[in-house]
This record gives structure tokens, sequence and C-alpha cells, in this order.
């Protein structure tokens, strides 16, 4: 199957979209789905995916340019509609250095009722 393809039967994102397996949905729309990380890392910890499957942001092109806009939008609005009204932080992991686990691209949104701890140091 070739990266940009609809949908990867074997991808765990692709079948949450799918509704083959259970997510906390908390926002949906044609293009983008937001839903809790099943191991959160703050008090509120959501993922926003675009519903074709894109393996990572390395393999983006010119063509996903509306999609991810229409990623951080749906981002924003679950958010924003979980109480984030003082801020959240974004974070996408690609790659083998980026410590990226699922291969469906990915924002993480991380929030909650204190500031998050500081930036990653290395
Ligand atoms: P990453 O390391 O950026 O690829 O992050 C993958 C994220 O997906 C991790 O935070 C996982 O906890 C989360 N995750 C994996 N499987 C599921 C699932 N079935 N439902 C919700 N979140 C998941
Ligand atoms: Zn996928």
């Amino acid at each position: 199957m070739a990266p940009q393809d609809e949908r990867d039967p074997n991808c765990i994102f692709c079948r949450i979209v799918a509704k083959e397996i259970p997510a906390k949905i908390v926002y949906e729309d044609d293009a983008v789905l937001v839903f809790h990380d099943i191991r959160p890392q703050a008090e509120v910890h959501l993922l926003a995916i675009p519903k074709r499957h894109i393996p990572s942001t390395k393999e983006l092109t010119e063509n996903d340019v509306t999609l991810i806009g229409q990623v951080m939008v749906a981002a924003t609005k679950a958010a924003l509609a979980l109480g984030l009204t003082e801020g959240w932080r974004t974070i996408i992991n690609t790659g083998a250095i980026g410590r990226q686990e699922v291969m469906h691209l990915h924002v993480h949104i991380l929030g909650g009722s204190k500031p998050l701890p500081a930036m990653i140091k290395w």
C-alpha cells in the first residue's frame, strides 16, 4: 500500500478511524478525528489525526497543506471544548529520533489545570 492511501488495515489509528477499535472521541469531522490518548502524559492528553493515512510528517507534501491545517484547527476546537482555555502544548513526534511509536501522523495535545513541565532537555 502506498503511504498516502486512504487507509492502512494494519494501522491502529486507521482502525480507530474505521471504528474497529474503540476510542474516546472528542471531535470528528470529514477529515479529522480527535480522541483521548490511551496512556495520558498530562491531565488532558488528546491526539488529533488526519483520517487519511499519512505515516509521519516526513511524508508530507504540498498536497497535504489543507489537511494539516484542518488537523490543527480541530486540535484547537477540541482543546477549548475540554476547557483548556489558558493554553496547552502540541507535539508531533517524527520517526525514530522523534520516538514516534504509531506510524500514523498525530498531534499530541497536552494540558491541564497547571503549567506543564518545561520543554525537553538533551
Ligand atoms: P507517538 O510516540 O508520538 O507515536 O505517540 C503515540 C501515542 O499513541 C502514545 O501516546 C500512545 O499512548 C497512544 N496510543 C497508542 N495506542 C492508542 C490507542 N489505541 N488509543 C489511544 N491512544 C493510543
Ligand atoms: Zn493509519
